[in-house]
């Protein structure tokens, strides 16, 4: 089997929001699982997602973990994209004090800035409002 180093295998799931769908029962996981919760299937297929969704609810982060002090303070929301599946992200280019629920977001690839302990930052992707003309 041919062997990839696991920063270019790791890129497509950066770049692009992947999930797995259960060929058997259809059920979409994110980030991707190997096994379906639901019916017990190992039968998992890549699947993109889309990169509209709405805000279902948030918190702003006032006192973050140790290491992420200067970021503070920063908004952490689970997203529903398009279809339902829920993402737990960080939401940027938006000021506290102006984040809705229900206030509509798209993906947003950034620098990853740090994996940590608070387990929100991380695969490459934010999400951020989707201004209106
Ligand atoms: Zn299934």
């Amino acid at each position: 089997m041919l062997r990839v180093p696991r920063y270019w295998r790791e890129i497509p799931y950066r770049y692009r929001l992947i999930g797995s769908k259960c060929k058997n029962c259809s059920k979409i996981y994110f980030p991707p699982k190997q096994r379906c919760r639901v019916c017990g299937s190992t039968e998992l297929e890549p699947v993109n997602l889309p990169r509209r969704g709405r805000v279902i609810t948030y918190t702003v982060i006032r006192s973050p973990p140790s290491g992420y002090e200067k970021y503070a303070p920063y908004i952490v929301g689970i997203i529903e994209l398009e279809g339902g599946v829920r993402i737990l992200s960080q939401i940027v280019d938006c000021d506290p004090t102006e984040i809705t629920i229900g206030m509509e977001v798209e993906a947003a690839f950034r620098r990853v800035i740090e994996q940590g302990e608070a387990g929100v930052i991380e695969y490459g992707y934010k999400f951020r409002p989707i201004i209106k003309p």
